[in-house]
């Protein structure tokens, strides 16, 4: 393990971001959910105002909001052609492993599985991290086995400042209107609760809330949350005879008719799942709630019916119990929202390229910030930020692939002006498949969990699923 060489500017502004506490609570509805984010909104605030960008505003919630104006000279054939193109990435970090203290270790990977130095029972394994083989005398950074890293979204972060610097500085590539977005809460589905899409004020966006490099998503979960409610009857467990409804044992009773065939655990690529995420109760009232999640949103009504017919079974077990469903939206797969905008989807691949990176699309067994975005119409699919093993201690960067994010982010901005340019035949590889929607890798999508688990991995070295909203 050698000292590491100087610090890109992108470099620099994760390892500082990374050191703020910006751990969200499922459990605090109040937007943000913790002050720890607000903090780092008010310093990214205040470094957007110190480079010069001419519109920044933090408000109440924490969400950060900036505007870079054009720097096409007026007669250029694209000026007052281009969308306005956003770039949005999160402030928060999962509540699945600790987020406070994060020391973050900056090394040249030297190869073979590394342990982390403040627990060393706390190993990243080439053979959990096919990505590491690659990286023999790379730079990468972990946290030092105490906490998360929280390269999600940090990396993001760090890309989207190093990038609005260099647009305010000389040299800058050609480039329409420019928004920008920090937002709270994303981990625990309360990302775009107050996001206004006015104020933003963008006609696209894209989230860099992605892991690995080159990886481009336009495609998640589409997803609605169950809550059961049993009413039972509660009385001395000693004159309980004849007269006692355990909702307990009912609530037992809905949990195990929920196919196994249709549960996170036993699913992967595109099948969907049916998920008992939560349970709380005692004699005389029990709840459960549950995910459903299906890449077709008409499948979210197949589940709620096959959840029904399940509690009409039950009640005819237990006539004496009441059992009350509430079903409500989470978010929708993104795709149909993309399919109408098919060069929001072909500009990200063509930056992908220009950026040296094979892009892959991924869909995501989750949601994004985006899915909510995409369905208020806003387009906005997720690209790579260059971290991986999201929301455990293994959490790890590729310093490598992090830079790559902010070249393909940079890329974005010329590809677009490109695409706006009515003199310009379509030259690029993003005009000329511009009516190609992204097509799916045909490998499984990564492991990616709606839900962080009760945190059942923080000792060990498996890599943490990316734990999703509820
Ligand atoms: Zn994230």
């Amino acid at each position: 393990m050698s000292k590491p060489r100087e610090l890109s500017p992108v470099l620099e502004r994760f390892l500082r971001y990374v050191q703020v506490d910006t751990q969200s609570r499922e459990d605090v509805e109040a937007v943000p959910s913790t002050p720890g984010q607000l903090a780092l909104a008010k310093l990214l605030a205040g470094e957007l105002r110190t480079m010069g960008v001419p519109r920044v505003e933090l408000d109440e919630h924490g969400y950060v909001m900036a505007a870079i104006p054009s720097n096409l000279p007026p007669g250029h054939p694209a000026a007052g052609r281009v969308p306005k193109v956003g770039l949005i990435a999160h402030l928060d970090t999962s509540a699945a492993a600790p987020g406070a203290h994060v020391q973050p270790q900056l090394l040249t990977y030297a190869g073979g599985d590394l342990r982390l130095p403040r627990d060393p029972s706390v190993v990243l394994r080439v053979k959990e991290n096919p990505a590491l083989k690659g990286l023999k005398g790379r730079r990468i950074v972990t946290a030092d086995g105490t906490t998360l890293l929280g390269a999600d979204d940090k990396a993001g972060v760090a890309v989207i400042m190093a990038l609005a610097e260099e647009l305010l500085a000389p040299g800058a590539p050609l480039h329409g209107e420019v928004r920008i977005a920090f937002t709270p809460d994303e981990e625990v589905g309360r990302g775009t609760s107050h996001f206004d899409l006015a104020r933003f004020d963008a006609d696209l966006a894209y989230t860099l809330d992605g892991d690995g490099c080159g990886e481009l998503n336009a495609e998640t979960f589409s997803a609605d949350s169950a809550t059961v409610t049993v009413h039972g009857r509660a009385t001395h467990p000693g004159m309980a005879k004849g007269v006692m409804v355990n909702a307990l044992r009912v609530l037992a009773d809905v949990i195990v008719r929920l196919p196994m065939d249709l549960a996170p655990e036993t699913t992967s690529g595109l099948e969907p799942f049916i998920h008992p995420h939560g349970a709380q109760g005692e004699e005389a009232k029990a709840t459960l709630r549950l995910l459903f999640r299906d890449f077709r949103t008409a499948g979210l009504v197949e589940q709620r019916r096959r959840l029904e017919k399940i509690l009409a079974e039950v009640r005819r077990r237990h006539p004496g119990a009441r059992l009350e469903l509430q079903v409500s939206e989470s978010y929708r797969n993104m795709r149909e929202g993309l399919e109408k905008e098919p060069r929001v989807t072909a500009a990200l691949e063509e930056a992908t390229r220009r950026a040296g990176v094979e892009p892959s699309w991924v869909p995501i067994r989750g949601g994004t910030d985006g899915s909510r975005l995409t369905a208020m119409g806003l387009p906005t699919p997720n690209m790579f930020a260059g971290g991986y093993n999201f929301h455990g201690l293994t959490e790890w960067l590729s310093v490598d692939a992090l830079e790559a994010s902010l070249r393909a982010a940079r890329q974005l901005l010329p590809v677009w002006v490109e695409l706006s340019d009515p003199s310009r035949a379509p030259a690029t590889a993003a005009g000329a498949s511009g009516a190609a929607s992204p097509r799916r890798r045909a490998a499984a999508p990564r492991r990616r969990s709606p839900r962080s688990p009760a945190s059942p991995s923080r000792r060990s070295s498996r890599p943490a699923a990316r734990a999703r909203r509820t």
